[in-house]
């Protein structure tokens, strides 16, 4: 059974810290993945104080927010600028890709994207999107050929917009099997790689779920029938909980499941089927994410 891993990395910690970690421990293990990198400013201090009501509250206690993503992270963007995280970490996303792993576009702004993405029309999400890419060219040499928005919050503009940059693929909703997306009732061509698992923040705390147990959670929510992808955060699985990750990468090993980078599904995926795209809210998640229509 092959499993997508996909490594979403939203912050100037994340990147500095959880991906070196990663890379690290993918590589004692053999295994590459899809890394999605916030290239931007990191403004993500805003996001989690901005979230800042009960039940983002009650989340954060649950989930140990400050163990989770460190004070750092709580305070970036909101005191002064954040800093440029691609330009200061580019030899970070560099050695990614020539470790052999897959890279793609996650955000210019993770913070300004998950924030205002309502309200941004199509120049301003080409503009989010076109300083992303041109950075991220910038750093490796050559365009990334993927992409994932942030936190699941895509609309039919973004999905419009994609369109005009050469990604293989994207991967910006939740859902159960490799489509094309429907805007208006057109077919796009770039086909959308959903995630199928949960988060760790959107589980853990929640129905007996703990540390000791989330791994066998995961593993159990595994189906040999079905499409499987998992995103892991640099910030989380790369750094508070590298050691849990590790164990959950050898018990993959032990069990014949291959943790793959989502191309390598893409290839191997022929009968591409196309679903409309809808806001959908998801237990343990704050907002709504996009959702494939159940094919
Ligand atoms: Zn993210």
């Amino acid at each position: 059974m092959k499993v997508g891993l996909r490594v979403d990395v939203d912050t100037f910690r994340g990147t500095r810290f959880g991906v070196p970690n990663i890379c690290l421990l993918l590589k004692k293990y053999s295994v590459k993945a899809s890394f999605f990198f916030s290239v931007g400013p990191d403004n993500m201090g805003r996001h989690l104080w901005r979230l800042f009501r009960p039940t983002f509250f009650w989340k954060m206690l649950r989930t140990k927010a400050t163990n989770l993503y460190g004070w750092d992270i709580l305070l970036k963007g909101t005191l002064w600028p954040g800093p440029l995280i691609g330009k200061r970490l580019e030899g970070i996303i560099r050695a990614t890709a020539d470790a052999g792993h897959e890279i793609g576009l996650h955000a210019w702004d993770h913070y300004a994207w998950q924030a205002h993405i309502n309200d941004m029309d199509n120049e301003a999400i080409y503009d989010s999107l076109n300083k992303g890419v041109t950075s991220l060219t910038q750093i490796l040499g050559y365009p990334p050929d993927c992409s994932a928005v942030p936190g699941w919050k895509s609309n039919d503009l973004v999905l419009k917009e994609k369109s005009k940059f050469p990604f293989r693929y994207n991967s910006d909703c939740r859902g159960e099997s490799i489509f094309r997306p429907l805007v208006n009732g057109e077919e796009l061509t770039q086909p959308q790689i959903p995630v199928t698992l949960p988060t760790y923040d959107e589980v853990i705390g929640r129905n007996g779920i703990t540390n000791s147990n989330y791994n066998d959670y995961l593993l159990s929510l595994l189906d040999r029938e079905k499409l499987n992808v998992l995103t892991i955060h640099a910030e989380v699985e790369g750094i508070a909980y590298i050691e849990m990750f590790e164990q959950f990468v050898k018990t993959c090993i032990s069990r014949d499941v291959s943790l793959v980078p989502l191309g390598v599904l893409l290839r191997e995926y022929h009968e591409t089927k196309s679903s409309a795209i809808i806001k959908k809210e998801i237990p343990g998640r704050e907002g709504w994410i996009s959702c494939q229509v159940a094919p």
